[in-house]
Formats: C-alpha cells, sequence, structure tokens
C-alpha cells in the first residue's frame, strides 16, 4: 500500500494554498470592515493630541490582544508614537509594518463627512489615508497566527501621529526601528483604482529666487532703470532648462510676483519654484545650479532661498526585490499587481533613504485621500491582507 504522500499544499499545489488563504480573508471580510469603521469613527487629526492619544491606545489594546507588546514614544506636541513587537519563532530580523495613525481632517468633520457604505465602497475621514491599512495589520498578523500557531518571524509594527504634518517627531524612531528590520512595508493607500504598489517615490523641494533690480519712471527715466521683472523672466527661462523629464528632473517656476505699477520699472519681483528629482544626487546637482545663477543684467542682485526637503524613494536593488516577491505571491491567485512611481513623499523615503528595502503603496485602495470623497473599496481588503500576510513571511 502507497504511503499517502504529504500534502501540505505549499508542497505540492501552491495555487490551492493562496486560494484558501484568499478564501480565509473573504470569510472574515465583515469583521475586518467593522474594525476600520471603529478606527474611522474615531477622530484623530495630526495637531490634536488629546483624541489622537485615544486613538494610539484603543490600536494599543488591539495589536495587544494578539499578543503583542506595546510600548509608547512619548511626544509633547502631538500624541505618543505607538510601537507593538510581536516575536517570532525564527530568529530572523524583523520586518517593520509602518503606518500612522494621524488623518489630515480636523475635530467633528465625521459630522459632514459620516463613516458609511454606498456601493461596495467604505467612505470616511482617513479610511483610506490610512486606517485600513492599520486594520490590514491586525488581519495579517492574525492569519499568520493561525495558519503557523504563531508568527513565523518577528514583526515590529510603528504607528506614528505626525506624518501628515512632516513626521518630524517620529522620524528617528522610525529610522532606528528600520536600521534593526531586514525590510519596510508601508500601509500607505496603494496607487490607483488597480491598487498598484509604490517602488519609488520623488524627492520635493521648493526656492525662492528674488530679482533686486533699480526702480525708475517707465516714461521720464527709462533709461536709467533696471528691471526686476524683465531680469526674472529671463532667470525663468533659465532655471526651466534645469527640468530632464527623462532624468525624473521637474522645475516649475508655481509662483511670480513683482512691479508696483506699469509705469513704474520694477524694483522686485520674485518666483516659488517647486523642484521634483528622482535620485539623491540630482539633489545636489540642482542645489549648485540654483547657488551660480547669475544675472543677466549686472546691475540687478539675485538672492535664492531653499532646497530639497524630502529625499527620494528610490527603486534600487531592495525595492525591486521586494516587488518581485510581492508580485509572485500576487500571481498565486491570478492577480497581476503593478508597481508605481508617485510625486509625493511619505515616511517610506526615510527608510528607503537609509538604505532598508521598503516596499510602500501597500494598504487599501481607494480614491480621494485627504478630500471630502475619500474611500476604499471593500472587496479589494482580501487581497490586500493576503498580499501582506504573504511578505511578512518571506520579505
Ligand atoms: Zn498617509
Amino acid at each position: 500500500m502507497p504511503t499517502k504522500r504529504n500534502t501540505r499544499p505549499n508542497e505540492t499545489q501552491p495555487d490551492r494554498l493562496w486560494h484558501d488563504r484568499l478564501r480565509y480573508f473573504e470569510e472574515r471580510l465583515e469583521t475586518l470592515v467593522e474594525t476600520i469603521r471603529e478606527f474611522v469613527q474615531i477622530e484623530s487629526p495630526s495637531d490634536n493630541k488629546l483624541a489622537g492619544d485615544r486613538m494610539g491606545t484603543l490600536l494599543a489594546g488591539r495589536f495587544e490582544t494578539l499578543g503583542g507588546r506595546a510600548r509608547v514614544h512619548r511626544a509633547e506636541e502631538f500624541a505618543d508614537h505607538l510601537q507593538i513587537d510581536f516575536p517570532g519563532r525564527e530568529r530572523t530580523k524583523p520586518v517593520l509594518l509602518l503606518g500612522h495613525f494621524d488623518t489630515v481632517y480636523p475635530m467633528g468633520t465625521l459630522a459632514n463627512m459620516p463613516c458609511h457604505i454606498a456601493g461596495g465602497r467604505l467612505h470616511g475621514p482617513g479610511v483610506l489615508d490610512m486606517k485600513s491599512g492599520i486594520a490590514l495589520m491586525l488581519s495579517a498578523v492574525e492569519a499568520l497566527q493561525a495558519w503557523h500557531s504563531g508568527l513565523p518571524r518577528p514583526v515590529t509594527v510603528l504607528l506614528v501621529s505626525d506624518e501628515e504634518v512632516g513626521s518630524g517627531s517620529s522620524r528617528k524612531i522610525t529610522e532606528a526601528l528600520a536600521r534593526e528590520s531586514a525590510a519596510v512595508l508601508v500601509l500607505e493607500p496603494a496607487a490607483g483604482t488597480q491598487g498598484a504598489v509604490k517602488t519609488a517615490r520623488k524627492g520635493v523641494g521648493d526656492y525662492t529666487l528674488t530679482v533686486h533690480g533699480v526702480a525708475a519712471h517707465a516714461g521720464l527715466d527709462p533709461g536709467k532703470g533696471h528691471s526686476a521683472i524683465l531680469e526674472l523672466a529671463q532667470q525663468i527661462n533659465a532655471v526651466s532648462k534645469f527640468s530632464d523629464l527623462k532624468k525624473g528632473i521637474s522645475v516649475n517656476a508655481g509662483v511670480i510676483r513683482g512691479g508696483t505699477r506699469t509705469n513704474v520699472i520694477a524694483a522686485e519681483a520674485t518666483a516659488e519654484i517647486d523642484v521634483r528629482i528622482k535620485n539623491a544626487k540630482q539633489a545636489a546637482m540642482l542645489d549648485r545650479k540654483f547657488r551660480s545663477l547669475k544675472p543677466f543684467d549686472k546691475h540687478c542682485k539675485l538672492s535664492i532661498e531653499g532646497g530639497v526637503n524630502r529625499l527620494p524613494m528610490e527603486r534600487n536593488t531592495g525595492v525591486i526585490a521586494l516587488y518581485k516577491k510581492a508580485q509572485s505571491i500576487a500571481k498565486q491567485i491570478d492577480w497581476k499587481l503593478e508597481e508605481a512611481a508617485v510625486g509625493g513623499g511619505s515616511d517610506g523615503n526615510f527608510t528607503a533613504g537609509i538604505g532598508i528595502p521598503t516596499l510602500d503603496g501597500m494598504g487599501g485602495v481607494g480614491q480621494g485621500a485627504h478630500a471630502v470623497h475619500e474611500h476604499i473599496s471593500i472587496s479589494d481588503l482580501p487581497r490586500r491582507a493576503l498580499l501582506l500576510a504573504g511578505m511578512i513571511e518571506s520579505a
């Protein structure tokens, strides 16, 4: 009699395993949606410590129920940042699940923007950015514990309270925990309605270019004036040539001001310029270019302020390797997972910036982050949870 073959599905029928796992999340979808609703209904604007701490305390309790050990990093101006550590069976480095529980919506927003379901979508302030992402963390950890009778590897969760206002008080904690981790998975919203993960984010900066000219009466003394406006026009033309779209550099003079009256040759004119870059080297290169601008009219003076304030999250080999893993997990359930490069920044810029493999956009799928129509697609949630669980196992 032939011995019964070992039918552990991950060895013989990988597709079947992943489809079973997907069904696991589908069967628990209602609970997941309830959890997200609960989180959305606790308002937690970045600038309200009391409200944020209420949210943080509730979250700590939820993660502790799953066996995590919660600790807080005190913050004075913002809610305390929350760290939860889960032990794992293998003694590998943890995966860092990164997110934030602050939102851009002031207290009272729920009155006009209630949390509700319509047409398969869950609406509400912060539902996409990124309370659904936090609920996905809970789901994935719970599932892995059920599948493996305990987490296969250690997991660290960091939920900060000041991401929407620049992460000034949490950045150091984020970077320190990232350094101890094998990889960072950022639960910010996915890109687009197809749910692409984010493998690159541009760096962002701004410059202010001011021209000081020489005023004169436009009718009586036209030869004595040196127009700041004319000079600025030429400078704008010059800086716009710093753009190199093929290399991912864009330079945009988005605001100009100058002059006082039509009959006066302008003494002063200013341009505010947004810059986007694709890699760190470009920041220094652009800065050199801005600082070495010379006036076309020698009687005009230039002053330059500003610089790049958030370095890019680059699509380096570590990021690509994580994306490939994510893609192969998605493929198991016949899902073609796309990647996207986006113009804005997140805390993923920090962790990628110090060289830790980072995959961003692992959270909910939806539209309207920071807007009145913010929502997530409910039917996308099971496969997002599946992807996260799979990435915690293999990242
Ligand atoms: Zn966010």
